[in-house]
């Protein structure tokens, strides 16, 4: 566990392997989804990204 890089107060298991920095559930987005990331397959980050935008193209 740790902060958010963006809400210290907030205490998070998400991390951003290639940054080295906590993402609480409200920032949970891909910092470079255009980067290659060699973290990625097993970027629990980089999956709720995914599945969040999969959600919103359905809605449309
Ligand atoms: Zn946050």
């Amino acid at each position: 566990m740790g902060q958010c890089s963006c809400h210290p107060e907030i205490e998070t298991q998400y991390i951003c392997m290639k940054y080295n920095t906590y993402l609480c559930e409200e920032c949970l987005t891909c910092r470079d989804p255009e980067l290659y990331c060699k973290y990625r397959p097993s970027c629990l980050i980089w999956f709720m990204t995914k599945r969040q935008k999969r959600r919103e193209q359905e809605r449309k």
